[in-house]
């Protein structure tokens, strides 16, 4: 079996994401352990949404892709999508 590749985000990409997040004000420590350093996930993630979930896991479907920042103490991951942040345009020219 072959293992997909991923390609690092871009320091330009990974900027832009924290810039904005930033900018919306996103700085809270962490939820679940209070501690205040996270990291950035090296990818986007990408979830499939479907109105009738019966007919199992559809590829190729409409999706929520969002980054992802993760607590470096306990590892709890937040999740931010990418069109709310207006950063749909990181996606185009990325991996497919
Ligand atoms: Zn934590």
């Amino acid at each position: 079996m072959i293992a997909p590749t991923l390609t690092p985000l871009s320091e330009a990409d990974k900027k832009k994401i924290v810039d904005k997040l930033t900018e919306k004000g996103v700085r809270a420590g962490c939820p679940m352990c209070g501690h205040r350093n996270f990291v950035l996930a090296d990818g986007y993630l990408n979830h499939p949404i479907q109105s009738n979930p019966k007919a199992g896991f559809v590829f190729g479907g409409p999706s929520i892709p969002t980054i992802a920042i993760i607590c470096s103490n306990c590892g709890f991951t937040s999740q931010h999508a990418l069109g709310v942040l207006g950063l749909l345009d990181l996606l185009e020219g990325g991996q497919q």
